[in-house]
């Protein structure tokens, strides 16, 4: 049977088994489209990486004699929308069957089980052949329990996949988790290696982006766009984290500093999230490369790498599938606010927020502390709209795609899902802030003060935030001693805290 595959543009895993044998009779069909590209503003570097990386994989297809309809942006042939481009090709090459691949997307999975149906030819679904799990695999974990803690997947997931274990029940190193060494502040040593860059131009693509009206976010060069873009560029990025950023990265995973973006963070997640390289050739490739050099790389750091993939990377896919399409409008603190505009162009007076705005802006990237402590923290303690929240936290990051981000944003930093991501949520004041790193040196406010113009806005948004919301938090044990404290707050300060962070919710762009 005359026979068309669809590869969407964050399935790029030349690895499937889709590809071991080539047919005259099958056609691998890829589009580049407005409607992907329009559903939320995204970021320049975004569309471009998704765009180029769509491109090279075309390319490699070829290279191993399949036959590829590829639509580029401004192909006249290109409808931009899924079904009307699907239509179309099935009626000129008279195909007799169609193929996809489970999508990662609440939304495409109900687009293309509509558009199956309504087809006249038969259809087929299979796996992406990326995950370690499938999509009910968390939910069927935590079937009957009380809590969904992400550590205890975790570590089920290293006894199944035989990960860094000393017999099947016990862990390498005697402990599952070593969490605890993973909070250095970096000071200026140990020297961070620069990150591996690319430094393509993309002008041409660029032009095409623009002249199609696609309208994005954030800021690009394009003389030196630095993300991987092929299959053979992600490996070098994987191979570079091994060689020179793994010994390291557990120490500094939750560092912040004003002069480096990237600490010793590995850039594999747009690699990863576009499935050029799959979690489990990323824990192979690390744990090998850790196994050769044990004399130099503590078990912190590889423990601490693998534990955000095998963990967090897994599960939160797993609570995606449990918990779509509520989930998406989740907002257990009723927050309704607007974000600050700042977030869209980085003009801020508050160091922290400075910095980590600009930084999403300039490179699409921001690292888990910063996408957690600073941004959604500001966010949270300002009690912003979690749809604002989710929109932005989609568009600007590279790899922001929805299972990933929604769970993260809107569960792990909003806390918007009440509890199910994360026991608590993760608010604080600006000591965190300063204790993590050095934004606060630099700052026009003072971290160590709570009233006056100068104070920290985080010191009293932090209480006011407990204060509004301490309705929501009194049965839950892990906010019992910020609770408390709170009670024994006397009037005047409180008071304090309150009047201000009205004035700092009100017009957060004066801040
Ligand atoms: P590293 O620090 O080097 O970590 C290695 C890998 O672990 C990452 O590439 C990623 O695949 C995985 N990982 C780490 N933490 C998580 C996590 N919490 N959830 C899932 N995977 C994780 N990650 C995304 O891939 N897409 C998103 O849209 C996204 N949005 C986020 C929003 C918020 C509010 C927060 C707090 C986190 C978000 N994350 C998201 C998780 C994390 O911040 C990024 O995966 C990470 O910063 C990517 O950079 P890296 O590859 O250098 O990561
Ligand atoms: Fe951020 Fe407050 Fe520190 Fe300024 S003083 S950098 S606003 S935490």
């Amino acid at each position: 049977k005359k026979t068309l595959r669809l590869i969407l543009g964050d399935q790029l895993n030349l690895n499937h088994s889709w590809f071991e044998n080539k047919s005259d009779n099958v056609i691998y069909f890829m589009a580049e489209s407005q409607e992907e590209t329009s559903y939320v503003k995204h970021h320049i570097q975004k569309v471009v990486a998704f765009f180029l990386s769509m491109r090279n994989f075309k390319k490699d297809l070829e290279s191993q004699g399949h036959q590829v309809i590829y639509f580029q942006i401004d192909d006249k042939n290109n409808q931009q929308s899924l079904s009307d481009n699907l239509n179309k090709i099935i009626k000129e090459e008279e195909i007799e069957h169609f193929e996809y691949l489970y999508p990662d997307e609440y939304r495409l999975d109900i687009k293309l089980k509509t558009i199956c149906n309504k087809l006249s030819i038969s259809s087929q679904v299979k796996d992406s052949e990326h995950f370690y799990t499938q999509r009910e695999d968390v939910e069927n974990f935590y079937k009957g329990k009380k809590e969904m803690t992400m550590e205890y997947f975790y570590r089920d997931m290293r006894k199944k996949h035989e990960i860094m274990m000393l017999n099947a029940k016990k862990p390498e190193g005697g402990q599952w988790n070593f969490d605890k060494s993973n909070r250095k502040k970096w000071t200026g040593k140990p020297p961070i290696p620069k990150f591996k860059a690319f430094d393509k131009n993309v002008e041409d693509v660029l032009k095409q982006i623009e002249t199609m009206g696609i309208k994005t976010m954030g800021r690009i060069d394009q003389e030196k766009f630095p993300w991987p873009t092929s299959r053979k560029e992600c490996i070098e990025v994987l191979n570079y984290f091994c060689t020179h950023l793994l010994v390291h990265f557990g120490d500094y995973e939750d560092a912040l500093h004003t002069d480096e973006k990237f600490l010793f963070h590995s850039r594999l997640s747009f690699a990863m999230n576009s499935k050029m390289l799959s979690p489990k050739e990323v824990i192979e490739t690390t744990l090998d490369y850790y196994y050769d050099h044990k004399e130099e790389i503590d078990i912190s750091q590889i423990e601490g790498f693998i534990r955000q993939i095998l963990g967090w990377r897994e599960f939160m896919r797993g609570v995606y599938w449990q918990e779509m399409p509520g989930y998406k409008s989740k907002n257990e603190l009723q927050n309704t606010n607007k974000l600050p505009d700042f977030y869209w162009t980085g003009d801020t007076k508050m160091n922290c927020l400075k910095h980590a705005v600009n930084q999403s802006l300039d490179d699409a990237y921001a690292h888990h502390i910063q996408r957690l402590m600073i941004l959604g923290n500001f966010a949270l303690l300002t009690m912003t709209d979690p749809d604002e929240v989710d929109a932005w936290y989609l568009g600007v990051y590279i790899d922001a795609i929805e299972w990933v981000e929604l769970t993260n944003t809107r569960g792990m930093s909003q806390f918007a899902d009440g509890g199910i991501v994360a026991t608590k949520p993760y608010v604080s004041s600006g000591s965190y802030i300063n204790k993590m790193g050095n934004y606060c040196k630099s700052c026009q406010y003072s971290v160590s003060k709570k009233e006056g113009e100068d104070a920290c806005p985080f010191n009293n948004l932090y209480w006011n935030f407990l204060y509004e919301k301490q309705e929501h938090f009194k049965n839950n044990q892990r906010m019992n001693m910020m609770m408390s404290l709170l009670k024994k707050m006397d009037k005047e300060t409180l008071n304090h805290h309150i009047s201000r962070s009205k004035k700092i919710i009100k017009n957060p762009s004066n801040f």
